[in-house]
């Protein structure tokens, strides 16, 4: 049979996804297509994904970063989970660091020994079993070692935050050293041929025209392509997720520089703190039927490190996805795709995976409805699997302090949600479907850093004697503390690796 293999691809947009887009491709796709990408100076980018978790060092490595280097370039440091404060009750603390937790002694997961020894007032705090945490309180980083693969040290499992300008320049100067051709100029509109409505190019301003056989919409919130021209439809989550704004704004930062990002729940919303090499990102996430902008910015500017290094700066959003990612030609990246608010950094891994799918469902000329049809599928899947751990946060809260957080304890959630927290109930048992994003372990420090009851464990927990698993238990706790012992601070990894210059 014939192969009718795409030349030119055409990217909408400069923003992460863009960026991001254009150096997988330009890495993966051998030189063999002709890859243009359109952004514009005058609309700018959102700017603000600065934390990310693990996967992304896969993508790194796929486009050939230098790890050292990439910190450098955009004042990058190291993240290790992210440390909720006052989401279960007012006042409490916990974290969902990265990476395995505990060791499997025998027929039944980690957790389950855990579960049984706590019922007998036995067991050590969670965070004791996982290296991530401990060193993550202690301020202190390194990568996994390869020489000790049976230690925790060889097993460190860690993210970056780094500044998402500086990112996307990065990007964007490695991917124009392999070809990929950058157009400055702000698109007006769209020509679709008769009679299937696919794209046949995107026409700017000044008139130039751009073909292409297939385009990536990478344009943000605005969806070029996939909303405004093709009119896909999006699904809107905001009952389920009610915040609808954010206000960002960067501050001096201050000692230590945390290798975790901290989410900060307040009355209406929940502020971050991302910490980077020249300065500390913030951002105050809230839902404007129960606080004003006013008091929004007054929240945030009262709850940072140091002096604000600029005005606060308002960006809205409906959480949510588009009906279909990929629709005719046009496959949508990045925010044109959807958006699901920032409190466990996902968006950037889904533009990853995004394009990891696209990589996998290729197109030729044909453009198999077939593929399409499945990539769409996987898009959904992976979308509202992260909606509910995110919805999990919100509706697992026992604060009594503000009708916002009232109201999202009480809100109906969706089945697939109803069911994990069921099974959690009723024996601590957690199933991770296919492969969702957040694994075994993320579920279990969410339900139990906030506070979720269970009526009993596996029984199978039983199989194995309570002086067997304490010494089994007492064993993990001391080899973590001794490992985070020899571990460098955060700041003096930073300092002897990759400080900026
Ligand atoms: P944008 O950055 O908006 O880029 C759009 C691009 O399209 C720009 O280059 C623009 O010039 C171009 N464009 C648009 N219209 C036209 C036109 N007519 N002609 C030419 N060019 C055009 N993600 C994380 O992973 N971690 C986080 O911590 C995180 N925090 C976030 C906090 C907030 C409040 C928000 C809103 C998002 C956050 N995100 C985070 C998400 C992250 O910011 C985005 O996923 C990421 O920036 C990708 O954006 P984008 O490239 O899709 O869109």
């Amino acid at each position: 049979m014939e192969h009718q293999a795409i030349k030119d691809i055409v990217i909408v947009g400069g923003g992460t996804a863009g960026w991001m887009t254009a150096a997988a491709l330009s890495s993966m796709l051998n030189g063999r297509y002709n890859i243009r990408l359109v952004e514009s100076d005058e609309i700018g980018i959102v700017g603000v994904g600065e934390a990310t978790i693990p996967m992304i060092q896969r993508f790194n490595r796929v486009v050939g970063i230098d790890e050292a280097q990439f910190m450098r370039e955009t004042m990058g440091t190291f993240k290790l989970g992210v440390e909720f404060v006052n989401w279960g009750k007012l006042g409490e603390r916990y974290m969902h660091g990265f990476g395995r937790m505990g060791q499997d002694l025998a027929t039944v997961p980690f957790e389950q020994y855990w579960h049984k020894m706590r019922a007998l007032g036995k067991a050590a705090p969670l965070e004791e079993y996982s290296i991530t945490r401990m060193a993550a309180k202690a301020g202190k980083f390194m990568p996994a070692r390869t020489d000790v693969p049976n230690s925790p040290l060889g097993d460190i499992a860690y993210a970056y935050h780094f500044d998402a300008s500086l990112y996307a320049k990065y990007l964007r100067a490695l991917c124009e050293a392999r070809g990929v051709t950058r157009i400055e100029g702000k698109i007006s509109r769209a020509i679709q041929r008769e009679p299937d409505g696919f794209i046949e190019a995107v026409e700017l301003e000044g008139g130039q025209r751009i073909e292409g056989e297939l385009f990536v919409d990478c344009s943000g919130f605005r969806g070029l392509l996939i909303e405004q021209t093709l009119e896909t439809g999006y699904e809107d989550w905001n009952h389920w997720l009610p915040a609808d704004r954010a206000l960002a704004v960067p501050c001096e930062s201050v000692p230590a520089m945390t290798p975790f990002t901290r989410a900060t729940a307040h009355k209406s919303g929940w502020q971050w703190r991302i910490p980077l090499q020249h300065r500390t990102g913030n951002g105050h996430v809230y839902c404007s039927r129960f606080i004003s902008d006013d008091e929004a910015t007054a929240t945030l500017l009262s709850n940072l490190d140091g002096r604000a290094l600029a005005e606060p700066r308002m960006i809205k959003f409906r959480t949510g996805m588009r009906k279909q990612a990929w629709n005719r030609n046009v496959v949508a990246i990045g925010l044109a795709g959807g958006f699901l608010e920032p409190i466990e950094s996902t968006s950037i891994h889904l533009i990853q995976s995004a394009i990891a799918r696209l990589v996998e469902f290729f197109p030729d000329r044909r453009f198999s409805e077939t593929d399409r049809i499945e990539f769409n599928r996987q898009s959904r899947f992976e979308y509202e699997r992260v909606r509910d751990f995110i919805i999990l946060h919100y509706h697992l809260n026992q604060r009594t302090d503000s009708a916002y957080w009232t109201e999202c304890a009480n809100m109906a959630i969706p089945e697939t949600l109803r069911q994990k927290m069921d099974l959690y109930r009723s024996r601590g048992k957690i199933v991770r479907v296919d492969n969702e994003l957040f694994s075994e372990v993320g579920w279990l420090q969410v339900f139990e850093g906030q506070n979720m009851p269970i009526d009993g464990y596996h029984p199978l927990a039983d199989t194995q004697s309570e002086a067997d698993i304490a010494d089994y238990m007492g064993s993990v706790r001391d080899v973590i503390r001794k490992c985070v012992d020899v571990m460098p601070s955060h700041e003096e990894y930073i300092a002897k690796h990759c400080a900026a210059r």
